[in-house]
């Protein structure tokens, strides 16, 4: 049987990655994102789609070329992924989708909530997933912020409920001596407030979602947890992932794999998701966000694991078996270190990271095809992989070294 046409709303590195895993596995890709976007430049097709995934119009003609829509991205219009999948969503089968309706994966429902931090965080409350106490921001005025300085203390994290991503959207409150800045830099946006989580350790799980199974009358679904990984952010963007996780005991990683898969149990259709929690120094997890696709933390099982989060991701919205064994490490002893390749104090920075990669001993390196950088925009990265992880450090120590040098 011919698999689906898959159309994916945003054509970034992870649309991009998406697609390399569709490849091997002949699913035919088409994509809605700018002109030669990353996710386009590798899949010569005619039929994608110029334009942006917020815009209604570009999504139905999208929706025209393809049979399964899903997203790389949670930043897209949600009312137009509604509107196409009227009365789609609870069926498990692509076949059995109208012709002028489609499949929409994960469900818009989960994109909606999920593109609203605060709404998620009310959502997550409402399912008993421990999460950072958040407040509402009403107005964008001083004196509101220092209401919350009274009530959460200091610090605090600022931060705008929609389009964050890579830390664009967070604005540490230190002190009332920050709440003027805090506001010049995110007035103009939707605000809460996050009280400080003083994190020993910042871990992440992919959980990838399946529900295309009756069972006694009730639709079922499975979630199964990849790998604990470790994750280093710096200015709240991340640096380094480190797989399975540096000093954090079976029983903790178990613990986070299980409040991972019931978390995004708590949402409604197919696909990986990633969720990031804060490992707090009593041993307590909490998650701080979560993202309805494949996420910069899972890019270490494209080397590491038997499947990838993609190729998972893939499997998923289409409804194919996932055996669980085959989301853990190829073998058991397995260290991967992944880096982020982020532009640096020149447009072509990150290409001496890259060249630099290419005579360390293993170095899988990823370029995006970005073109020209900005400063701290995910340009590549390198994964590692190691059969310790003091071997795989060493391996990426002038790696760290020469990245941290083109960031000044
Ligand atoms: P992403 O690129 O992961 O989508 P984002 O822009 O949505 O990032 P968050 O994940 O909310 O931002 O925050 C980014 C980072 O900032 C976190 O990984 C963490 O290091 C830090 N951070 C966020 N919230 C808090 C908090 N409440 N307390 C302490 N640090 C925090
Ligand atoms: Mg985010
Ligand atoms: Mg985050």
């Amino acid at each position: 049987m011919k698999a689906p046409v898959i159309g994916v709303l945003g054509g970034g590195q992870l649309g991009r990655m998406m697609t390399e895993a569709a490849h091997r596995l002949n699913v035919q890709i088409v994509t809605l994102d700018a002109d030669n976007a990353p996710a386009k430049q590798i899949n010569a097709k005619t039929n994608h789609v110029n334009g942006s995934f917020t815009d209604a119009d570009a999504v139905r003609a999208l929706a025209k070329e393809c049979d399964i829509l899903t997203v790389e991205i949670e930043h897209v219009d949600t009312d137009v992924l509604e509107d196409l999948a009227a009365g789609t969503d609870t069926r498990p089968d692509w076949r059995l989708v109208p012709a002028t309706k489609i499949d929409v994966q994960p469900s818009w429902r989960t994109i909606r909530v999920i593109q609203d931090k605060y709404h998620q965080k009310e959502h997550l409350i409402t399912q008993g997933i421990p999460t950072a106490e958040s407040i509402l921001i009403e107005n964008n005025q001083a004196a509101d912020l220092e209401k919350v300085g009274a009530k959460l203390g200091y610090p605090f994290m600022l931060k705008s409920r929609t389009e964050a991503y890579d830390g664009r959207g967070n604005y540490p409150v230190r002190s009332t001596a920050d709440i003027r800045g805090a506001l010049a830099a995110l007035n103009h946006r939707p605000l809460y407030a996050e009280r400080w989580a003083d994190f020993s350790a910042e871990l992440a799980v992919i959980v990838v979602k399946t529900d295309n199974d009756v069972v006694a009358g009730k639709w079922r679904h499975t979630t199964k947890a990849f790998p604990v990984v470790e994750t280093i952010h710096e200015d709240s963007i991340c640096k380094l992932v480190y797989a399975p996780a540096r000093n954090v005991s079976e029983i903790v990683k178990q613990t986070a794999q299980e409040l991972a898969r019931r978390a995004v149990a708590s949402f409604w259709g197919k696909g990986v998701f990633g969720v990031e929690l804060f490992l707090l120094p009593n041993g307590d997890l909490v998650v701080n966000e979560i993202a309805p696709r494949p996420h910069n933390s899972g890019h270490y099982t494209i080397e590491s694991c038997h499947m990838s989060q993609y190729e998972a991701h893939i499997r998923a919205i289409l409804g194919w078996p996932i055996p669980t064994e085959s989301i853990d490490f190829l073998t058991p002893g397995i260290n991967a270190i992944m880096l982020n390749i982020l532009g640096g104090a020149h447009i072509d920075s990150h290409l001496d990271v890259e060249e630099r990669a290419r005579s360390v001993i293993g170095a899988r390196i990823h370029d995006y095809g970005k073109g020209d950088s900005r400063p701290g925009r995910k340009m590549g990265h390198v994964t590692l992989v190691a059969s310790s992880m003091s071997s795989a450090e060493a391996r990426v120590a002038p790696l760290i070294e020469l990245v941290d040098e083109i960031r000044s």
